[in-house]
């Protein structure tokens, strides 16, 4: 090993460093990010190692017969279980789980404090990483429901860093929950798709939805954001996102469909929201949910199918246990009248729609 650098703190210099090992990402600016890293240690004679770790099956690891990805989830996934049948390694520890002690060792040095990095308290309590096995077991019949603190596994902010191996808990899931472990799937699906169509980022999945002609109501908007549509299930949903950095899918599902189908809102300014409040934000999941809400995405629901987000309240939230518990003042008259009557909403947007998209068919683009 070289002599230790002079620049009087821990650094590393390219004469220290022999090879570089990171676990390779699926996000555009990442893969470019990489690229370069690798060309400039190239350039230096350095090698750069990527390795999968962030899902079980990548890119197209699971494809069809003629070797391209799959669009659909139903068929992806029963080719992703198969898989994972025949390749008993699939779910195993990677040996660097267990090989800790051979990480490379520095004299001791101390941590930084939040605070001197920037960051504040939170009253924010971390999900914890051992869900109880009976948790998964009820998923089927819990997961629904937003009132239920404990209705689904809150796993996705450590999927999110890292500080789970998704490996350890698909081998868990498999056999004790089918339900849960396709949510799992889902993940690795919208990573899959992200990874194969890069365009999606930016575009809709199904290019005919571009042109859509949005209404972009920034006032509209604005009161998304701050959960006052009128709205209980969207507005309990969205003051739960902006207090915690985290919304149940059933609410994701109604606040993302609410925004780009009875406000005519670009589905990418609702994603561009979640990106920078959600705490398990992961752009492949969300981009996959915001694109599924919107009807533009791969196993999208049809666009007609439209939620109704009171039948939506009255469904998974009957007692309004979580209405309640997020808008304080529903029933009195702070509560804001709805922002948009459903009705209305619900036929404007079918013609907008349905405009839109025959627009596409012929080629036009952009009308945003
Ligand atoms: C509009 C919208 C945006 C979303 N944005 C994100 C996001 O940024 N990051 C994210 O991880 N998930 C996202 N999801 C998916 C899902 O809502 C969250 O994964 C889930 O709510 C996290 O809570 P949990 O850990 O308790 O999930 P559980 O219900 O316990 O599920 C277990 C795990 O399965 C995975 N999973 C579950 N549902 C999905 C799904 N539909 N798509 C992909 N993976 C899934 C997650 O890793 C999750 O942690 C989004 C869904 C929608 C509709």
């Amino acid at each position: 090993m070289a002599s230790p650098p002079r620049c009087g703190k821990p650094c590393l210099t390219p004469s220290l460093i022999t090879s570089v090992y990171a676990n390779r990402d699926y996000e555009p600016y990442a893969r470019q990010r990489d690229r370069e890293v690798m060309e400039f240690l190239g350039s230096k004679g350095i090698p750069f190692h990527a390795y999968k770790d962030h899902v079980i099956f990548e890119e197209l690891e699971v494809a069809k017969g003629d070797g391209s990805p799959y669009t659909v989830f139903t068929p992806y996934s029963k080719a992703w279980k198969e898989r994972a049948q025949k390749d008993i390694t699939a779910f195993a520890h990677y040996p660097s789980e267990s090989l800790t002690h051979r990480f490379f060792p520095t004299a001791p040095f101390s941590m930084p404090s939040w605070e001197t990095l920037g960051f504040q308290p939170e009253a924010f309590t971390f999900p914890d990483r051992v869900v109880p096995e009976q948790r998964i077991r009820a998923y089927g019949e819990t997961r629904d429901y937003p009132w239920m603190a404990e209705g689904t596994s809150r796993l996705g902010v450590h999927f999110r860093f890292g500080t789970l191996s998704i490996r350890e808990k698909a081998r868990k899931a498999w056999g004790l929950n089918e339900i849960f472990l396709n949510e799992l799937i889902w993940r690795d699906f919208y990573a899959m798709i992200l990874a194969n169509f890069p365009r999606v980022e930016k575009q809709a999945f199904r290019p005919e939805y571009d042109s859509i002609a949005w209404l972009n109501d920034e006032r509209d908007f604005e009161k998304w954001k701050a959960g006052k549509t009128g709205y209980p299930l969207v507005d309990a949903g969205m003051r739960q996102l902006n207090a915690t950095g985290y919304m149940h899918n059933r609410v994701r599902m109604v606040v993302a469909s609410f925004l780009s189908k009875h406000l005519l809102i670009d589905w990418r300014w609702g994603e561009q929201y979640f990106a920078e409040k959600l705490l398990d934000f992961d752009l492949a999941s969300n981009n996959g949910g915001w694109q599924w809400a919107a009807g533009c995405g791969t196993d999208a629901a049809p666009y007609f199918r439209i939620f109704n987000p009171t039948a939506q309240q009255a469904k998974f939230d009957a007692k309004e246990i979580y209405l309640r518990k997020w808008i304080p003042e529903f029933g009195t008259p702070d509560y804001p009248a709805p922002v948009v009557d459903h009705g209305y909403a619900r036929t404007r947007c079918l013609e907008v729609y349905k405009a839109g998209i025959e627009l596409g068919k012929k080629g036009f683009s952009g009308a945003r």
